[in-house]
């Protein structure tokens, strides 16, 4: 941590925080669990999420000796960081997953509502018309060619249609997607310096992950030795909704792009208070800095997304995971001033810019399969007939998760976007991803749901409360999850 110009100085918004968890200070995790009437005490949540995961290792022995032997070959017996994220005593093996049933090495089934954490959300094998496109293309036409494709042409005109952007690239993950942008922001104003709101996420970054644990300070998440550079190099920090910060950030005019979410969905989820998101674009082209949304979450909104749902307009537009349909595959749109641009000076640097030194994406980027992936799903899954099958389960869900709510009288809210629901434990809507933080409840609560969620066969997402409907939800399946919510309701009310 380190005192620095690149941290904004203005006050943190820690008033909605603090009326839930009076001593919340956001750089210390076990601050931020809500005090909330008639919920159990802290520790009785602790103590019945352990018996909780506990009954749930038992079920999952063999994982755990897979995990063992996997030791030898692999850190922590799997084979990316990625994959230890469930932070359970043991760690799970997958045996397989179809439509939206997964089952482990020990033969549990499960409802699953985490899809990989978002990738497969929009469907997967047997019924995904982009998993069936890319078996059969497989099978005829191999995948790596190192040449572009019509099915590119047809996906990149489907993205400028729908996202507002004329020119596209591909890369293999939301991270690349977001390194490249920031690249070629920089290349374009010159500047050296990107800006993100505090406490957000875009991946495995070096500049963006980074936060400001008080005004005027900057830190990395953990002190891991493995970025380069100083801490305060390179990344400037504001708060989310507060656009005086914004200004203090960007009127040095050194910030080449700002990068935000157009709803913060990490940390818990922040809304944009009005206003917000266009204060924020008059800034950016004020103080001539490019703006960038990562939708990578976000998609889950509908069709064009959370940006398009909103209106609003931007220089670059990213997004991963599930625009490929679970595919490896990332894209990152941009304006045509911009690729222009990118295009002549790249051609002008000569030889070390062309043979592999290019940097804005690596051989396999853009490969037939992944655009052939992408493709299918522009055309066949991110439409509005699949959204409106997951839009009525997803009303469904939500009223039947809130019935549950008033009847254990729990102060507790559900919230969805689009195919996403989220259960919050703060009463009302949130608009700073402190309270953001606050409302995961981290210390019992989010402890013992995620616990008896997993025990009792729904595989929620490990980091948030966060459940994914696909386009195979069934009405039994929301049964079954709202009996679920129902059972942790039940348990973290006295
Ligand atoms: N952007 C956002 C908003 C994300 O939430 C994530 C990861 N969940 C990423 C980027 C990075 O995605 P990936 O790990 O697929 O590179």
């Amino acid at each position: 941590m380190v005192k620095s110009s690149m941290a904004s100085r203005r006050p943190f918004p820690l008033a909605q925080a603090r009326k839930w968890a009076p001593d919340a200070d956001p750089t210390d995790l076990s601050t931020v669990f809500p005090i909330l009437p008639g919920v159990k005490p802290q520790e009785t949540l602790l103590s019945l999420a352990e018996e909780q995961m506990s009954e749930w290792m038992g079920k999952t022995v063999k994982s755990g000796e897979m995990q063992q032997q996997g030791r030898k070959s692999m850190p922590w017996g799997v084979f990316s960081t990625g994959q230890k994220d469930w932070e359970t005593p043991h760690l799970l093996y997958a045996e397989r997953a179809h439509g939206n049933k997964l089952w482990d090495v020990d033969g549990n089934e499960y409802l699953d509502v985490n899809f990989g954490d978002s990738p497969d959300m929009f469907g997967r094998t047997p019924d995904s018309p982009v998993h069936a496109a890319v078996a059969d293309r497989l099978m005829k036409d191999g995948l790596s060619t190192m040449m572009c494709s019509k099915d590119a042409i047809a996906a990149t005109r489907l993205l400028a249609g729908r996202f507002g952007l004329s020119h596209w690239m591909h890369a293999l993950s939301a991270s690349d997607a977001n390194r490249f942008v920031l690249a070629i922001a920089r290349h374009h104003t010159g500047r050296p310096n990107i800006a993100i709101a505090n406490f957000t996420y875009h991946g495995t970054i070096d500049e963006t992950l980074k936060f400001m644990p008080a005004p005027g300070e900057i830190s990395r998440f953990h002190d891991l030795g493995i970025y380069h550079g100083a801490v305060d190099e390179g990344t400037k920090i504001f708060h989310w909704n507060d656009l005086e910060s914004v200004e203090e950030i960007l009127s040095d005019r050194t910030v080449a792009c700002v990068m935000v979410e157009p709803v913060v969905s990490n940390f818990g989820w922040a809304w944009p208070q009005p206003g917000w998101h266009e204060g924020l674009k008059a800034l950016c082209e004020r103080y001539g800095t490019l703006l960038c949304y990562d939708e990578t979450h976000t998609i889950s909104k509908g069709p064009n997304g959370m940006v398009g749902h909103m209106g609003i307009s931007c220089d670059f537009w990213t997004c991963g995971k599930s625009i490929s349909g679970g595919i490896p595959g990332a894209v990152f749109g941009m304006t045509e001033e911009i690729a222009t641009k990118v295009e002549r000076d790249h051609t002008e640097v000569g030889f070390f810019a062309g043979a592999g030194f290019g940097f804005l994406g690596t051989a396999l980027c853009g490969n037939t399969l992944s655009t052939l992936a992408l493709r299918v799903t522009l055309e066949q899954v991110l439409n509005e007939q699949t959204f409106a099958k997951i839009d009525a389960a997803v009303s469904t869900i939500k009223a039947g998760m809130e019935e549950a709510v008033q009847r254990h009288k729990a102060p507790f809210r559900i919230e969805t976007m689009g195919n996403r629901i989220c259960y919050h434990f703060i009463p009302e809507p949130v608009t700073d991803p402190i309270a953001g933080l606050v409302q995961v409840g981290f210390g019992g609560l989010f402890e013992l749901s995620h616990a008896y969620f997993w025990n009792h066969g729904v595989l929620i997402m490990p980091y948030f409360n966060m459940c994914l409907i696909s386009p195979a939800h069934t009405d039994q399946n929301t049964t079954k999850l709202l009996e679920v919510w129902d059972g942790f309701v039940d348990l973290a009310m006295e």
